[in-house]
């Protein structure tokens, strides 16, 4: 295209971007007063939260009450990550967000999840000197073409201004895919999984992750990390599902009414 038409079109898309209200990101509808997050009030409204109930640690929530203490799984074996912050849980709405992102090459998707994650840690953020991503074994990394973890992370390290360390820890060894096994499984699935790759001695560290199940991918890159040397070790995720068991198997979903995100 000649290079006097290409500025034309550029200034066309960029008076129409000015003139029109952005876009809800994931269901395309129009004319809505967007959040910091760029979802349309429907799509924040489906968002269910955590409850006030739930684990200390691993933020698992608790069937009743609205009090905070350690849950058993935490009290029996406890991890080796301090706190799990996460932005709501894994069901409806944020469920199918996620699935999108991580299934569906809907990458555009790391705009509205990271900032709701950055919304959760933005409390506290001053206290990690590191953002590191839970690595995707290559295999799935060659089918998918992208970690949802890293783009989570780079959202965030921006959002926030900290540091993420792309590649410190990597998979020393395939595993099988964790869907679908239960913890003790996973557990074996992951051992001796990783390896630290990056200087982490006596730094407080922050992994990203986009959702948490039953937390033994976290345990096992934690109890890596904390032999390197780091000093803390936490887990951010989008969503907690609300048990340790709950399927993260990608379900048979509806299509969004309208569009499909996009990348801003
Ligand atoms: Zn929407
Ligand atoms: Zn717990």
């Amino acid at each position: 295209m000649m290079p006097f038409f290409r500025t034309m079109l550029q200034a066309g898309r960029e008076m129409g971007r000015q003139l029109l209200p952005p876009a809800c990101l994931y269901c395309g509808a129009y004319r809505v007063s967007p959040s910091h997050f760029r979802l349309c009030p429907g799509c924040r409204r489906g968002i269910e939260k955590l409850p006030p109930g739930r684990c200390i640690c691993c933020a698992l929530p608790f069937a009743a009450g609205s009090s905070r203490h350690l849950c058993q799984s935490c009290l029996a074996d406890p991890p080796p990550f301090d706190r799990v912050y996460a932005s709501g849980l894994y069901l409806g709405l944020l469920r199918e967000m996620i699935q999108r992102f991580k299934y569906d090459g809907a990458v555009g998707l790391d705009l509205p999840l990271g900032r709701m994650l950055s919304h959760a840690l933005r409390p506290e953020a001053h206290r990690f000197d590191l953002l590191m991503p839970v690595p995707l074994c290559r295999k799935r990394l060659r089918l998918r073409g992208y970690n949802q973890a890293l783009l989570l992370a780079r959202m965030v390290g921006r959002e926030l201004d900290m540091r993420v360390v792309v590649r410190g820890i990597q998979r020393v060894r395939e595993t099988v895919a964790l869907e679908g096994l239960g913890v003790k499984d996973r557990r074996r699935s992951l051992s001796k999984a990783f390896r630290v790759v990056t200087s982490v001695e006596g730094r407080r560290i922050l992994l990203v992750d986009d959702v948490m199940t039953s937390g033994a991918t976290a345990r096992e890159i934690g109890w890596t990390l904390k032999q390197a040397g780091a000093l803390e070790v936490c887990l951010a995720v989008v969503a907690r599902t609300p048990r340790h068991d709950f399927g993260a198997s990608g379900v048979a979903l509806p299509k969004p009414s309208a569009v499909s995100p996009v990348v801003p």
